[in-house]
């Protein structure tokens, strides 16, 4: 498939309500699809359970929650096999943690702020047994063809944890990772470096090369 090639309209739905994940991918892919929307555009407004213990496996249940809620409710826009599912499952992977919170990046510590987060983290990592401060953003997008075929591809970034937030641009654990070789923490990157650099958009350059090929 080749940027801009105008010749079918294609349909990219991204199945997340979280619109800064929608913001960095849409950067990549817009040359690929006429339209890339949320699964919220189209009504949905459910909270899909992420039942899996992997980020591979979270991903893949988003994708097809979302397959599920199109057939049952937009059939129309599966009819002419233009439209293809996005779903990407990230987090936040701690080495002293033995790689936590991961998969539970969102849900870290239950119903606080990020702020709470970030202290919580800490005092985690200095009552480790190893005290270590690398940590890992880890991305893995599962996409699913307009022919039902199921891809997934996945993006690190590696840095460390900052003892003191920083910065204010990003979201999520942004303010507390910090990249030795650019001296900063990732809220204090501007967009268009960390949507080069990150997990999200490593894994994002991977389903692009995927779509280059096609
Ligand atoms: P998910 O929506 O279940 O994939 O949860 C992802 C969670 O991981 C987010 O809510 C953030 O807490 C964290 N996370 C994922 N990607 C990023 C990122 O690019 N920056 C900061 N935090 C992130």
């Amino acid at each position: 498939m080749k940027p801009n090639d105008k010749t079918k309209p294609k349909i990219l739905v991204v199945a997340t309500h979280n619109r800064d994940k929608v913001r960095e991918l849409s950067a990549f892919f817009a040359p690929y699809f006429d339209s890339i929307s949320d699964v919220g555009t189209y009504g949905f407004t459910g909270e899909i359970d992420e039942t899996g213990v992997t980020y591979t496996e979270n991903a893949r249940i988003k994708v097809e929650a979302c397959y599920e809620y199109l057939c049952l409710n937009r059939p129309e826009l599966l009819e002419e096999n233009l439209l293809w599912l996005l779903a990407d499952d990230s987090g936040l992977s701690v080495k002293a943690l033995g790689g936590n919170p991961g998969i539970y990046s969102a849900r870290y510590g239950g119903e606080i702020s990020y702020i709470e987060r970030f202290t919580l983290l800490n005092r985690e990592v200095v009552m480790s047994s190893s005290k270590e401060r690398a940590a890992a953003f880890v991305c893995v997008l599962a996409v699913r063809t307009p022919e039902g075929k199921l891809l997934t591809f996945e993006g690190r970034l590696e840095g460390e944890l900052a003892e003191i937030p920083k910065g204010d641009a990003g979201f999520g654990y942004d303010p507390i990772i910090y990249l030795p070789e650019y001296g900063v923490t990732v809220a204090e990157l501007p967009f268009s470096v960390k949507n080069r650099i990150s997990h999200r958009a490593r894994a994002a350059q991977a389903f692009v090369d995927y779509l280059e090929e096609k």
